[in-house]
């Protein structure tokens, strides 16, 4: 509050407003004018800014008997209580209790104990009516007691003209903790605190909390983020998968094996069994000539395609015995076994003749099934990759992307074939692998991940599962294990 020693002074300067002969004229103090003029008035403006102490319009004014006790505060040695309230009127009355026990201690310490307030007399009237408060009120300016403390009312401890201690009302000390003279008691003394301390404790209870939550609500955001990764790639996979997804067959091949009543009873069985219980993937069966236009009327196309095991590489006239495509596809049946080993072995089918049987099956809207695999001899020579090749070069490569969508690959080992001996799930699998990418190499890898690919050779329900669980086979061309309703269920269900 003090100005120092040397401190630059503001300046003032005085204007006069004098009147003479009804003419009125500003002199300033150094050229005032003689007794002839009239003063009428004067101003006085600060020309120069001086020092200004950091604590000014601080004064207390006793309210009983306007006395100015502003030194006699600051100056005295011992304690002092300052009870602050810019306005009593909006002050919490909560605590009045323990604001009287803090008085009555006052007064039995011989401690000087103040309410300074900018309130009127009458506000200070309605607080002593509610809150029985006896101490003496004084009047500060109500900027600065709202500088002083920001709780309406808060408590200061002063000792010597200094604040040791400052407190709201909602954390005022208790009558229980004011049980010796104060200079006994650790309120009675400026905390010690250093201010590392101070920042210790600071970053203890506030800053360190809010960093745990801060981190706790990253790592909360961080894995809803992973899952919601998570899950849109689990989409997007059932997605692509969807998208590529290539249709899963189980095919009959019944071969020269059951007369007409045979073939349409098993037709039969096997409609009813897999329409009371929907397959988890295509089924097909494949049967004599003979057969075709009655088993056509006796299955629900929907759940079993039909299919012949050859067709004529003519498309009509006199050649006695054979059937064509248009023939077959008038039965009713969907699809064609083409280039199966043993019509390659057996009847000498060439690849050119199949190139011909296929051409004129897709002419004729039938799908085609067709076969591929090595022999024995083959095999051992490690020389399967390179037949397979062969085979679909031979006969189906020459078609169109788009015709070649119509067309349905089986590999089938011709060791395996109702030889008992099966091909391994991962020996399979490779050439399964190896036949997909030779399509891609041909058509792109779009049209090689839509082709499904069969795998055919002692296939049974036994080892169905294994075969089927690898990612290259589509299903299975079944021979013998087609032949009874119960077998070939059996393989229906390793989709299951
Ligand atoms: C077949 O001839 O197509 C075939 C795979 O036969 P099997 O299942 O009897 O080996």
């Amino acid at each position: 509050m003090e100005i120092p020693q040397g401190a630059k002074k503001p300046k003032f300067e005085t204007t006069f407003l004098m009147r003479k002969n009804g003419v009125e004229k500003a002199f300033s103090l150094a050229d005032y004018p003689d007794s002839t003029w009239t003063f009428v008035d004067s101003k006085t403006v600060q020309i120069e800014a001086g020092y200004v102490p950091p604590i000014h319009d601080f004064a207390i004014e006793r309210m009983n008997d306007g006395q100015d006790i502003t030194n006699e505060v600051l100056s005295d040695s011992g304690y002092t209580f300052l009870l602050i309230s810019p306005h009593l009127e909006q002050a919490d009355d909560s605590n009045f209790g323990a604001i009287d026990q803090i008085f009555e201690y006052a007064q039995e310490e011989h401690i000087p104990f103040y309410c300074l307030t900018a309130s009127t007399k009458e506000a200070i009237t309605k607080w002593e009516d509610i809150t029985g408060a006896e101490y003496p009120f004084c009047t500060t300016d109500e900027t600065t007691l709202k500088t002083m403390i920001r709780s309406n009312p808060g408590l200061m401890l002063l000792k010597n003209g200094e604040i040791i201690r400052k407190w709201s009302h909602n954390d005022l000390p208790k009558g229980d903790e004011l049980n010796a003279p104060l200079q006994q008691l650790s309120i009675g003394k400026m905390p010690t605190d250093s201010v590392p301390g101070k920042i210790l404790k600071i970053l203890l209870w506030f800053v360190l909390p809010l960093l745990v939550l801060t981190v706790a609500d990253r790592m909360w955001a961080w894995t809803r983020w992973l899952k919601r990764k998570e899950e849109s790639n689990k989409i997007y996979q059932r997605l692509k998968r969807r998208k590529t997804m290539r249709k899963k067959i189980v095919a009959g091949n019944w071969k020269m094996n059951l007369n007409l009543q045979e073939g349409v009873a098993l037709a039969k069985e096997l409609n009813t069994s897999l329409t009371a219980e929907k397959p988890n993937c295509g089924v097909i069966i494949c049967t004599p000539f003979i057969h075709l236009a009655s088993v056509a009327g006796v299955l629900n196309q929907d759940i079993i395609g039909l299919g012949a095991e050859n067709c004529a590489d003519k498309e009509k006239g006199a050649f006695t015995g054979e059937v064509s495509a248009e023939m077959v596809k008038s039965t009713g049946a969907q699809y064609v076994i083409l280039g199966h080993s043993e019509r390659r072995q057996y009847y000498n089918e060439t690849p050119e003749i199949l190139k011909e049987k296929v051409l004129l099956a897709l002419k004729n809207g039938l799908k085609v099934i067709f076969c591929i695999g090595e022999t024995l001899e083959e095999r051992e020579a490690n020389k399967q990759n390179d037949v397979c090749k062969a085979e679909l070069e031979g006969s189906v490569f020459n078609l169109s992307a788009e015709e070649f969508k119509n067309v349905i690959i089986a590999y089938e080992p011709i060791w395996a074939i109702g030889t008992g001996k099966t091909a391994t799930a991962d020996q399979a699998e490779e050439i399964h692998a190896f036949v997909r990418s030779v399509i891609a190499d041909k058509y792109g890898k779009e049209v090689a991940e839509d082709t499904t690919i069969l795998y055919g050779g002692s296939c049974k329900a036994s080892n169905a599962p294994e075969l089927f669980s690898k990612p290259d086979i589509d299903g299975g061309l079944i021979g013998g294990a087609s032949l009874k309703a119960a077998d070939f269920k059996g393989i229906i269900d390793a989709w299951k």
